[in-house]
């Protein structure tokens, strides 16, 4: 499919980032390219259009993302932050990294009941981050009609995790 084309031609392997033995795909050449960032926000938004009231994205280049997408559906955006970030009440989710942990916040207001809400990030890995996003969209009355990412590396498994919520990525890794 060209869009998958696409990404896979703006992406760069970085070894050995952000540590030894790791193979970091860095997409910053297809945010760079005006004409393939359109042409990805495009493909993401009529991919899921009209199954979203609200666009999450994860920091931070998740927000480069759903700031776009969620202007092209004209809809509104909410961040799901590092620890420490988010000014007012929140609710925290610790999850496992493979090397230590990390822990993502959301504004506890930041959703109405049942608002569907659409999550997007540049890369699905092993899908920890993704998880750890439903369940605080879940416990702050959202409900996840979707994730949709850029890249998936599928070899990880991440969908098992997000089941049975739609997962669309734009170019799947085998
Ligand atoms: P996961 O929790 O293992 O699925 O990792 C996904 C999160 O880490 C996302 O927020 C991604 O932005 C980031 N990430 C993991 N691996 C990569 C990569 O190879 N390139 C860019 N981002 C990555």
């Amino acid at each position: 499919e060209a869009t998958a084309e696409l990404v896979a031609s703006r992406v760069l392997d970085v070894p050995d980032f952000p540590k030894p033995g790791i193979m970091f795909k860095d997409l910053m050449p297809l945010f760079a390219d005006g004409e393939a960032f359109r042409a990805t926000i495009d493909a993401i938004v009529s991919r899921h259009q009209g199954r979203f009231d609200v666009v999450a994205g994860i920091e931070a280049r998740g927000f480069v993302i759903a700031a776009a997408v969620a202007y092209a559906a004209g809809v509104g955006v909410v961040p799901v932050r590092k620890a420490g970030k988010l000014p007012r009440k929140v609710l925290a989710a610790t999850y496992a990294l493979e090397y230590g942990e990390a822990t993502l916040e959301l504004h506890a207001d930041a959703f109405t009941a049942g608002q569907r809400v659409l999550v997007v990030d540049d890369v699905l890995a092993t899908g920890g981050t993704a998880a750890a996003t439903l369940g605080l969209i879940e416990r702050a009355g959202g409900t996840v009609t979707g994730f949709s990412v850029l890249m998936e590396l599928e070899f990880l498994g991440a969908r098992a995790k997000l089941a049975p919520r739609e997962v669309h990525a734009l170019l799947v890794v085998a």
